[in-house]
C-alpha cells in the first residue's frame, strides 16, 4: 500500500505554506496511520469480520489507508455501548457538564485546525483553501454554538419540558466529512443524546480523527461511537432496533429507503437530502458581483454541495452581457492539486463520481443542449471534471431535472418575475435558492413564493450555526443549526402551567 507521506504533503503545500503548516520541519502536518479501527465504547477496534475498506486521495489516486469496515455484529455492538453511557453517563449529567464539554472539543479542534484541514482535503479532495475557511472553522462554530444551548434548553424551549431521545443514528455524505459530522453531533451532545455515527466509505479520517479529540476532551467512553463502512454499515444502524433517531444526510433515494425502512416503528427521523437549487438573476442586479455568486453556488466544492445553485436563471435582457462575464470568469477558475492554496477547483469525490458527472453532460449533448467549459487544462492523474455551463435548456433534459453534484451548471431565461418563479419551483427537490437584485420589495416577494426551505439575497451559500438549515419537498424534513435544529433531538412534553 502506498501511503502520502509528510514530505510529499508539504511539498505540493508548497514554501508558501510555510505559516500555515508551521509545523513542517520534524513532525508530520497529519499523520495518517496505515490503518484505523471502529471507534466504539471508547477503544479502538477492527471490524469483527476483520473486513476493511481503503479510502484514498481522489487527487492523485493514491491509498492514503486501511480502514475497517462495520458489520451488523459492530454496529450492534456500538448501539449498546451507546445506550449503556445513555443510560449509566450522559442523560443524567448536569447541563453545565455537556456544555463543558462540547466547548472544550470546540477549543481541541480549534487547536488542530490545520491538521484537520489537511487531511480533510487529502481524503476527499476539496481545496485546502475552503477546508481552512469554510469547513474547519464552521465546524469549531457549530460546537461553539451548542456548547451554549446545552444548558439553556428550558429557555430554547419555554413551556416544555425537554428530554434527550436516547440513542441517535447518524449518517454522513463525502461532500463535507467534517462539517456534516459536526452539525450531527453538536445538537445530538448538547441535547443529552449519545450517537453512533457513520460517516461516508470515501472520506471516513476526519470523522474518526474527532473521535480521537471526543475522548481527549473528557467525553464518557460510549457517548460517541463511529462505526466506518459503506452502504451496508448505513443500512444496519437503520435497520437496528436499539436506536431512537436515525439522522441522515445524503441521496433522495437513499433517504427514501430509510423513511420506507422505518415505517411502523418508533424512531424519529430527520432527513436532510439532495436539492437543485436555483439562482435568480434580475436585470438590474449587480453583475460582476452576481458572477462571483454564481461561481461560489456552483463551482465551490467542485459542486458537490447539496445546496448547489445548479440552475441559473437569469433575465432575458441581461443574459447576453451576464453569461459573457460568466465565461470570462470560468477561464480563470484554476483546477488542480486540492492542496495548492491557488486551487478554485479540486478533485472530484471518487471515480464513480465522476463517471456519472460526465454521464450527465454526454447525455445533455445527446439531448441537444449546447456545453461551455474553459480551455485550461486539468490535471490528468486523479478525478477531476471541469467548471460547465449547460445553455439552450428546454427544462425537461436530465441534466434540468435530476441532482448532477459537480461543477456544472444549467442556464435558462426568464422575462418576468412570475415566470422565474415558476421555472424555480419546478423541480420535485426545494432546498435552496438565491436572488440578485437591487429590489428589496421583490426580494421579499420572492422569498415568499420559492418553495426552498433556504433563500439567500445578493449572497450565495452562507452557513451560520445559529441559523437552521434544511429542505422541503424531496430535499428532505427537519433542521440543523438554531433552536429549530434542537427540537430533532429533544422529546418535548408541554409543562403545564
Ligand atoms: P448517499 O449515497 O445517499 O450516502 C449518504 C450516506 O449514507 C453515506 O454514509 C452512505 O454510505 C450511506 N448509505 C448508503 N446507502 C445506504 C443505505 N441503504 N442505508 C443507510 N445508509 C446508506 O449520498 P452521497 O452520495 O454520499 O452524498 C451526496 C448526497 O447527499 C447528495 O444528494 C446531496 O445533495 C446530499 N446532501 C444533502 C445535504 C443536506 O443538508 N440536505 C448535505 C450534504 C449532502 P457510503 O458513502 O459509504 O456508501
Ligand atoms: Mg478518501
Amino acid at each position: 500500500m502506498t501511503t502520502t507521506p509528510a514530505r510529499d504533503v508539504a511539498a505540493r503545500l508548497g514554501e508558501t505554506f510555510a505559516d500555515y503548516v508551521p509545523s513542517l520541519e520534524g513532525r508530520d502536518i497529519v499523520a495518517i496511520r496505515p490503518s484505523y479501527g471502529l471507534m466504539i465504547g471508547g477503544r479502538e477496534r477492527p471490524a469483527e469480520s476483520g473486513a476493511t475498506i481503503t479510502t484514498i486521495d481522489p487527487s492523485t489516486g493514491a491509498a492514503l489507508s486501511e480502514v475497517a469496515e462495520a458489520g451488523p455484529a459492530d454496529v450492534d455492538a456500538a448501539v449498546d455501548a451507546a445506550r449503556g453511557a445513555f443510560e449509566r453517563r450522559w442523560r443524567d449529567a448536569a447541563p453545565r457538564e455537556r456544555s463543558k464539554l462540547v466547548f472544550r472539543l470546540a477549543r481541541l479542534l480549534q487547536d488542530r485546525a490545520r491538521e484537520f484541514a489537511v487531511l480533510e482535503t487529502l481524503d476527499g479532495g476539496k481545496p485546502i483553501r475552503e477546508s481552512r475557511d469554510v469547513d474547519v472553522p464552521l465546524a469549531a462554530a457549530h460546537f461553539f454554538y451548542h456548547a451554549g444551548w446545552a444548558d439553556k434548553l428550558q429557555y430554547a424551549m419555554p413551556g416544555m419540558r425537554a428530554r434527550p431521545l436516547g440513542v441517535v443514528g447518524q449518517i454522513i455524505p463525502w461532500n463535507f466529512p467534517l462539517m456534516m459530522a459536526a452539525w450531527k453531533l453538536a445538537p445530538a451532545l448538547a441535547c443529552g443524546n449519545t450517537v453512533v455515527l457513520k460517516p461516508a466509505e470515501t472520506t471516513p479520517l476526519t470523522a474518526l480523527l474527532l473521535a480521537e479529540l471526543v475522548d481527549e476532551a473528557g467525553f464518557p467512553p460510549g457517548v460517541v461511537n463511529v462505526v466506518t463502512g459503506a452502504g451496508a454499515t448505513g443500512s444496519a444502524l437503520v435497520d437496528h432496533r436499539g436506536v431512537d433517531k436515525i439522522a441522515f444526510t445524503g441521496s433522495t433515494g437513499v433517504g427514501k429507503g430509510i423513511l420506507r425502512a422505518l415505517a411502523g416503528r418508533d424512531v424519529r427521523l430527520t432527513l436532510e437530502l439532495g436539492g437543485k437549487g436555483a439562482h435568480i438573476v434580475f436585470d438590474d442586479a449587480a453583475l460582476d458581483q452576481a458572477v462571483e455568486g454564481i461561481v461560489d453556488g456552483i463551482f465551490f466544492n467542485q459542486g458537490h454541495v447539496c445546496c448547489a445553485g445548479s440552475r441559473l436563471l437569469v433575465q432575458e435582457s441581461v443574459a447576453d452581457d451576464l453569461l459573457g462575464r460568466l465565461r470570462r470568469r470560468m477561464e480563470l477558475l484554476r483546477v488542480g492539486d486540492p492542496l495548492d492554496k491557488n486551487t478554485d477547483v479540486g478533485a472530484i469525490n471518487s471515480h464513480a463520481q465522476l463517471v456519472r458527472i460526465r454521464e450527465y453532460v454526454e447525455g445533455a449533448v445527446a439531448e441537444g443542449c449546447a456545453v461551455h467549459q474553459p480551455q485550461r487544462e486539468i490535471p490528468s492523474q486523479g478525478f477531476y471534471y471541469p467548471p460547465t455551463m449547460v445553455t439552450d435548456i428546454g427544462g425537461s433534459e436530465r441534466i434540468a431535472r435530476e441532482e448532477v453534484f459537480g461543477p456544472v451548471l444549467t442556464v435558462q431565461t426568464f422575462r418576468t418575475e412570475a415566470e422565474a418563479v415558476a421555472r424555480a419551483n419546478s423541480t420535485r427537490y426545494g432546498l435552496s435558492a438565491g436572488i440578485w437584485t437591487e429590489k428589496g420589495s421583490r426580494i421579499l416577494w420572492l422569498a415568499n413564493n420559492l418553495r426552498a426551505g433556504v433563500v439567500w439575497a445578493n449572497t450565495f451559500n452562507q452557513f451560520d450555526p445559529s441559523s437552521p438549515f434544511g429542505g422541503i419537498r424531496e430535499s428532505g424534513f427537519g433542521r440543523e443549526g438554531g433552536r429549530q435544529g434542537l427540537e430533532a433531538y429533544l422529546e418535548l412534553t408541554p409543562v403545564r402551567p
